[in-house]
């Protein structure tokens, strides 16, 4: 769409997706247009796979660098065939336990998927949606649909049609909102033509739920914030996940995570700077003092890390709100989906870690 053009707001009850909206939306995706959409993961920006002049109108809209690749969205199994060039046996596997659900198969790919997703790679990324409002969208335009997050690129990813609206507005066409996205981090991707199933962007499906089927699955140094020499997917390489304030992630035994915070606190805000700080349930107590912090995000309990992930994006965009120039991030354990939410804070931190 042209710059400035009006985008279509869509309200829509995500239990029972009501069908002329979905259907108006999937009018939209057939004539080639740009629709950002709730899945259970964050938002996605769709537009029409097979279409390379739909999928250029994502990339125009964030302002994505061309050569990071678009994960495709289907809504059932029969649609993975066209897409493929052949199906590895541990791919079915996957595909029985985990779809529908956050977990992104890199496969071969099949040429009627045009260069532009999948950055000119030989590979295509795809995965079917939990979400029932992206399987009815999916359904009525009867295509396969790639879609990449739905915020400017390297802002945090959104989880509400707000956040969506608050980027792209003016520059897309509609925005189904279906209200607060569940998971809140996006999908893993796991690439299934490496010798060992590797994982390049960890997410919703944990590295021990992808081992108890796997057996063996490595994870790219990358995704553990090493420095790989060659990132294998181009979107690793990127600045990602970033609020306007400078976010440092602290590390360490717990107690000295929020001592060395409460310090930092006080040594900022000497200089004259807003500080937010991200907390868990447990460790909210200690900012709720002297020196306190501008501004105070309690993003879950440390005992469960869905809660966390579920805010994260959101907190983030709040610090922005609330005029944050640093943010001071508590690092949490590595372990289920806390290997994801420290993947997101370490880019969105650019690798600022401060060691407690
Ligand atoms: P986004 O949904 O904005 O987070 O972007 C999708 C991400 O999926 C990209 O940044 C890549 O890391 C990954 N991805 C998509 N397709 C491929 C592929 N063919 N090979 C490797 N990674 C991929
Ligand atoms: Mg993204």
């Amino acid at each position: 769409m042209v710059a400035g053009k009006r985008t279509k707001y869509l309200k829509i009850d995500p239990r029972v997706p009501e069908l002329h909206k979905i259907r108006l939306a999937a009018r939209i995706l057939n004539r080639g247009g740009v629709v950002a959409f709730p899945t259970e993961t964050v938002y996605g920006l769709g537009a029409n796979a097979l279409d390379a002049r739909a999928v250029r109108r994502i990339f125009r809209a964030k302002g994505r660098p061309s050569d990071n690749p678009l994960i495709v969205h289907i809504a059932s199994f029969r649609d993975v065939q066209d897409l493929v060039a052949y199906l590895p046996p541990r791919a079915t596997l996957l595909m029985q336990r985990f779809w529908p659900g956050p977990l992104t198969l890199v496969l071969p790919r099949s040429e009627v998927i045009p260069d532009v997703v999948t950055a000119g790679l030989d590979t295509v990324g795809i995965r079917m949606p939990a979400h029932p409002v992206a399987q009815a969208l999916i359904r009525a335009a009867r295509l396969p649909i790639a879609a990449p997050s739905a915020n400017i690129s390297g802002r945090p990813s959104p989880t509400t049609g707000l956040h969506v609206l608050k980027d792209l507005r003016g520059k897309i066409d509609a925005v189904v909102d279906g209200g607060p996205a569940t998971v809140g981090v996006e999908s893993t991707v796991l690439d299934l033509t490496a010798p060992v199933p590797t994982i390049l962007r960890p997410g919703g499906v944990t590295y021990e739920e992808l081992a108890s089927v796997l057996g063996e699955v490595a994870i790219d140094p990358a995704a553990l914030g090493e420095q790989a020499e060659q990132p294998r997917a181009p979107g690793m390489k990127y600045k990602h996940y970033a609020p306007r304030g400078e976010v440092f992630v602290v590390t360490g035994e717990i107690e000295r995570v929020t001592a060395k915070i409460r310090a930092l606190v006080a040594d900022w805000q000497r200089l004259g700077y807003r500080v937010a700080v991200l907390a868990t349930q447990e460790t909210a107590p200690a900012y709720e003092q002297e020196p306190r912090p501008d501004h105070l995000e309690i993003l879950g309990s440390r005992s469960r890390p869905a809660t966390i992930a579920a805010n994260l994006f959101a907190a983030l965009r709040n610090c922005d709100r609330h005029q944050a120039d640093i943010i001071l991030a508590e690092a949490i354990a590595e372990e289920g989906l806390g290997l994801a939410i420290m993947n997101r804070l370490r880019k969105s931190a650019a690798n600022r870690i401060i060691h407690a």
